[in-house]
């Protein structure tokens, strides 16, 4: 054999994705990313996320499980946690202790959340404070245009929804930054001091509520405002989730439209998709699971993250309804299941090549991004697939014709990250991480590729259905 048939046939090809599909494909990979547009436009916090997934989900004949007291082959169930997590199920033909196929993303974003005294006036401005939520470049989020989504409880448990900046005719918020003339001192800053935690305070209001003498008439302004729309006070904003996130709308990027830009997309994209992959899930073989978690960002603690024993109690539920409950089943079924850790993962970026070991790293357009480990300096905290497990992904994709890489999160010793794919693997699962590369990670406008999103849609019901 010549050097040339044998490199053909020994060595790893990479393709940009794109080269592989036919004008067909084109166009199902297009119309889906159009869909995943809208919804990025109409869900940008978790709240939003999971009435859409439970709208998605009724529309296709999953039931409330709590409305269920029987099931079994076939049957499509969801639970939703404090409107801030969905776990959804299609019941499949084996025995659940022959394992689950489980999907998880996570539908939680970096953003900048409110405190809970956050109205203040200076100096003739009405001010909202802030504090920041996940990893932020906190300089990134001054002087663009910014929406705020959330609720405010009142005492009497009454909910009242906000949704403001996103309409055409809304009015926006903005974060003020240094003009350059004066920005000398501020600029030779290291870049992370540049703007401070405690100046991400966001205008909201300049006119006085009257020509008298009583001061904070700003302040009282607005309150009257918000009295008028909503019914509140000042103290209704202690009991409130109100979210600041960037106010621009996703859209297609680039003259050839390869590429979607829009905010929150670590992790609404893998989120996105995980659900309409479970949507496109009918009488799998083992029971199919798509979980829409909370927190992760700031480490998947509390009563909606993936650490809390709500998912367990959630697999026990279809266990018992199931009627293949008994002692110790959940672990059996658990040591048996096998998950993809729908997140997203960096992208190499050309700009920044020093950080990226090119040969290990996921480029846009190449397909699926899979992480075997992430974790820090030796791997520290990270859930390490094992090769048989990998082994089997690789031959489900291939099988399917899925173009996927296997990548690091950048260079040894440059960084590092984790997802929830630890948590679940801890309970006994062979987890990979599994989802879309992305650019410019955990900024406002974050970047993927349509190729990529629909070749991950491609797996995930690959794996769902398998
Ligand atoms: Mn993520
Ligand atoms: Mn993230």
């Amino acid at each position: 054999m010549d050097s040339k048939e044998l490199k053909e046939k020994l060595f790893m090809k990479k393709k940009n994705g794109w080269e592989t599909v036919s004008n067909e494909e084109k166009k199902d990979i297009y119309s889906f990313s159009k869909e995943y547009i809208d919804f990025l436009n109409k869900s940008k916090i978790e709240r939003e996320v999971v009435e859409f997934a439970v709208e998605a989900l009724e529309s296709k004949g999953f039931k409330n499980i709590n409305t269920v007291n029987e099931l079994s082959a076939g049957d499509k169930v969801y639970y939703v946690n404090r409107e801030k997590t969905v776990y959804a199920a299609v019941i499949g033909g084996e025995s659940m202790e022959s394992g689950l196929n489980i999907v998880g993303a996570h539908v939680d974003s970096p953003r900048l959340d409110l405190k809970p005294n956050p109205l203040y006036e200076a100096d003739g401005l009405a001010l909202f404070r802030t504090h920041y939520y996940g990893g932020i470049k906190k300089y990134q989020w001054t002087t663009i245009p910014l929406a705020l989504h959330g609720v405010i409880i009142k005492t009497n448990g009454e909910k009242v929804k906000i949704n403001i900046g996103e309409d055409e005719n809304d009015p926006v918020f903005v974060i003020t930054d240094l003009l350059p003339h004066l920005g000398q001192t501020q600029m030779e800053k290291k870049l992370k001091d540049g703007v401070e935690g405690e100046n991400l305070n966001i205008l909201i209001g300049n006119m006085p509520y009257d020509n008298s003498e009583t001061p904070e008439r700003v302040k009282l302004n607005i309150l009257n405002i918000l009295n008028q729309k909503y019914g509140i006070v000042e103290k209704d904003f202690l009991s409130a989730e109100i979210e600041v996130v960037p106010a621009f709308k996703a859209k297609s990027l680039g003259f050839d439209e390869s590429m979607v830009a829009g905010y929150g997309q670590d992790d609404k994209v893998c989120a996105y998709v995980s659900l309409q992959a479970i949507l496109n899930t009918e009488k799998p073989k083992k029971t199919a699971v798509c979980i829409l978690a909370d927190k992760e960002e700031i480490g998947s603690m509390g009563n909606t993250g993936m650490e809390s024993h709500v998912f367990d109690m959630f697999v026990t539920e279809l266990l018992f309804k199931a009627k293949q409950n008994s002692i110790n089943a959940i672990d059996r079924v658990f040591c048996k299941s096998k998950m993809l850790s729908a997140d997203v993962d960096a992208a190499y970026d050309p700009l920044y090549a020093s950080v990226y070991e090119k040969t290990n790293s996921a480029f846009l357009g190449e397909g699926v991004g899979l992480n075997k480990y992430t974790g820090a300096r030796g791997k520290s905290g990270a859930s390490d697939a094992n090769a048989e497990f990998v082994a089997e992904i690789r031959k489900l994709f291939e099988d399917n014709n899925i173009r996927y890489n296997i990548s690091e999160l950048g260079k040894v010793d440059q960084g590092g990250g984790g997802t929830i794919a630890y948590i679940l693997a801890n309970k006994g699962m062979d987890v990979i991480d599994c989802g879309v590369p992305v650019l410019s990670m955990h900024s406002p406008y974050e970047v993927t590729s349509k190729f990529d999103i629909y070749s991950i849609f491609r797996a995930y019901k690959a794996f769902m259905n398998n």
